[in-house]
């Protein structure tokens, strides 16, 4: 018997974000392997049989290595027939699922992708900044901002001169470096700029800046965040909607 391997994006952190098809998928699970980030919540679908396994960071560790987690689904797929593996917002947005079907793929065991919800767009859009926008931005990329500038050769710094919006994740660290970087290769440095932090959920906190003021003096941003840099962000001033009391009242009528 070889079951078969769920790779299931959870969305980016409020619990509603989830698709019809994880709510399925979760349900009938026999064991759930989950990262970091994955909102406690979503695991409440889960069967009472099903077995919870956290292989995300724990306190002072890396993240589990990706060869030991890849172990672990083959050996859970030789023992039941439904493995979910449950990652923060889309598997295939920098959550190493490609990773993991290739090895699922080799190994021959069935597996299904469920897409999910990914940060990159919708921590913005619960700030009120669409990624795109008739006349302001009429392109996007999410980058990675793990790889510092200058270091590793991994990010094609250059092309990202030509795109409207970008969207950095796991960039918090190297912010200010990521900022002068892109001031160097000709970006505006007035360009206005968003650090969104723990998007979605009841923590979700944006901090406004523009790139100029990141490269000389970077604000205090704690991670989970998202970096957006682009003119869309000028929007928030108009539609902002989730954070800050700035609900339009209609929302509150329509909560109520
Ligand atoms: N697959 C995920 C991204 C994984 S990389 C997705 O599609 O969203 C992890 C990075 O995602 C974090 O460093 C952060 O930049 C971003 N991230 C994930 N959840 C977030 C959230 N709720 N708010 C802001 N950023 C988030």
């Amino acid at each position: 018997m070889i079951g078969k391997v769920y790779i299931v994006g959870a969305g980016p952190g409020d619990p509603e974000l989830l698709t019809v098809k994880a709510v399925k998928v979760i349900k009938k699970a026999d064991v759930i392997l989950y990262d970091r980030l994955i909102n406690p919540e979503i695991l409440s679908y889960a069967k009472d049989s099903c077995q919870l396994v956290y292989v995300g960071k724990s306190d002072g560790k890396h993240t589990m290595e990706q060869s030991k987690i890849n172990t672990l689904l083959y050996f859970y797929a030789k023992k039941y027939p439904n493995v979910v593996r449950l990652k923060g917002g889309d598997p295939f947005v920098f959550g190493r699922g490609g990773e993991e079907a290739l090895y699922l793929s080799e190994k021959e065991v069935p597996f299904e992708i469920v897409p999910g919800i990914t940060s990159s767009i919708s921590a913005p859009a619960y700030s009120g900044i669409p990624v795109t926008h008739r006349g302001i931005a009429a392109s996007f990329a999410v980058i990675t901002g793990h790889e510092a500038p200058n270091k590793k050769k991994n990010v094609d710094w250059e092309s990202l001169k030509g795109i409207d919006t970008l969207v950095f994740l796991m960039g918090v660290t190297n912010r200010q470096e990521i900022a002068k970087k892109l001031i160097e290769i000709g970006r505006n440095p007035e360009e206005p700029v968003a650090f969104i932090e723990k998007g979605t959920t009841e923590e979700h906190r944006v901090i406004e800046s523009t790139l100029k003021e990141v490269a000389k003096n970077p604000p205090e941003v704690s991670p989970p965040a998202v970096f957006i840099i682009g003119e869309v962000v000028k929007l928030r001033n108009k539609i902002r909607w989730f954070d800050e009391n700035k609900i339009p009242i209609n929302y509150l009528v329509w909560r109520r």
